[in-house]
């Protein structure tokens, strides 16, 4: 859905309140399954409801109390976008005046994400909560190109509700400014093995699946992709710790489950250099074989590649319930704010994927595809997700799970994860 459908109903200039949009009380419901799983998730306390604006503010009203927000611009376009934290993207706002258009993502499970694209530079110059913090003012004025951009360069400027603190009687600035920094989540991060300089690049490794989600069965009895990731992961990680060129962290280390917003969380909040999801494919023919690299992309490169986001993204979904609490419509928000880059250099580590994977691992024909993955949505972290084989061809599944077959997949991967760091390194 994009934000001119979802908002074309409504009268020029000001956003009434909207009923609750289909799919809200799934993802309600979803993130509660996801407190229950995941001890560390966030409370979330309201959805946005509307979004209002004149000449000089903007006007968000959530239909609970909120206390943090942040807002930053970005250019080429010109956008301003709204991080609301602890709340879950709603609807409301109508293109016009200063803004092309309005849409409503859901950035992480915590935060609801607005995005206001500008029909001339606009900056924020103050903002605050009400005083029952379910509405959230920002101060706009127009900015000169200069000032537009140096906006940019500034950050993100971030908005706290005094509420807390009045109730003491105490009088607090009702915003401050701070650069952008990481994403503030409460996941515990794993350990990052070999060694704690900075100055080696830091390869984060995802098994795919595991817990409650097996992932693909195999043709093997009893043989499920989960077990095969983990043990491709973990061989992965020792030859990269035994090589000493990188620094290695996993997602997880065993038979455990993780939404996949959490997984390429881990990822950003390490400042990860490199994020390799491993995974192993299936299908209906047995006959299909071989390896494939996925970069993302918002449009599949093929329908093959569309049914494979379907397949994987489906992790996070138990029961019909989408534990990973991403709005159907923030895969075109999230790769809208990607920098380019970030894709170009996955692309160009899936090249290297596939010069060193040809002579050891039987490989697809249309070996580098592109689809829109959740896991893959770090908007500053090079990722890939590679799928290793089939789980449902035989000689692939032999592979997948001998041992001799795990360490020479891990052998090629490890192979294309140096000689991407020695290119870049290289290329400085
Ligand atoms: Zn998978």
């Amino acid at each position: 859905m994009n934000g001119a459908t979802m908002v074309s109903s409504m009268g020029i200039g000001h956003a009434r309140d909207h009923s609750w949009p289909s799919g809200l009380m799934s993802r309600l419901i979803g993130l509660m399954f996801l407190w229950l799983f995941i001890p560390f998730a966030p409370v979330i306390a309201a959805s946005i409801k509307s979004v209002d604006y004149d000449t000089d503010r903007v006007v968000l009203r959530f239909d609970g109390a909120v206390n943090k927000a942040s807002a930053f611009v970005i250019e080429k376009p010109n956008r301003l976008a709204i991080d609301v934290a602890d709340a879950i993207a709603g609807s409301g706002g109508v293109p016009g005046g200063p803004f092309l258009s309005v849409r409503h993502g859901q950035y992480d499970p915590s935060t609801a994400r607005v995005v206001l694209e500008l029909a001339k530079p606009i900056i924020v110059t103050d903002g605050h909560f009400s005083e029952d913090g379910k509405e959230l003012i920002l101060s706009i004025s127009n900015a000169t190109v200069d000032k537009f951009r140096s906006a940019v360069t500034k950050g993100r400027t971030r908005f706290n509700s005094s509420l807390a603190l009045a109730s003491f009687g105490g009088s607090v600035r009702n915003s401050v400014t701070v650069p952008l920094g990481p994403p503030e989540r409460g996941l515990p991060l794993p350990r990052v093995q070999g060694g704690r300089d900075n100055d080696r690049p830091l390869v984060v490794i995802d098994a795919g699946h595991g817990g409650h989600d097996p992932g693909a069965p195999s043709v093997m009895e009893g043989r499920q992709e989960k077990d095969a990731t983990l043990a491709i992961a973990l061989a992965l990680r020792d030859q990269l710790l035994a090589s000493g060129r990188v620094r290695v962290a996993l997602t997880r280390a065993d038979d455990r489950f993780l939404v996949l917003g959490e997984r390429r969380e881990i990822a950003r909040r390490l400042k990860a250099d490199l994020f390799i999801s491993i995974h192993a494919d299936s299908a209906p023919n047995a006959d299909a074989r071989g390896a494939s690299v996925y970069t993302l992309s918002d449009v599949a490169s093929d329908k093959v590649a569309a049914q494979l986001a379907i397949k994987e993204n489906r992790a996070d979904i138990l029961n019909g319930v989408n534990l990973g609490g991403e709005a159907s419509d923030v895969s075109s928000i999230l790769i809208d704010l990607t920098q380019r880059e970030t894709m170009n250099i996955s692309s160009a580590f899936a090249g290297l994927l596939q010069r060193e994977m040809a002579d050891s691992v039987p490989m697809r024909q249309r070996y580098h595809q592109f689809a829109s993955l959740v896991v893959l949505k770090a908007p500053d972290v090079p990722s890939v997700l590679i799928e290793t084989g089939y789980m449902t061809n035989m000689d692939d599944a032999r592979t997948l799970f001998s041992h001799d077959g795990q360490q020479r997949i891990a052998d090629a991967i490890r192979k294309a994860i140096e000689a991407h760091f020695a290119r870049r390194l290289a290329q400085r």
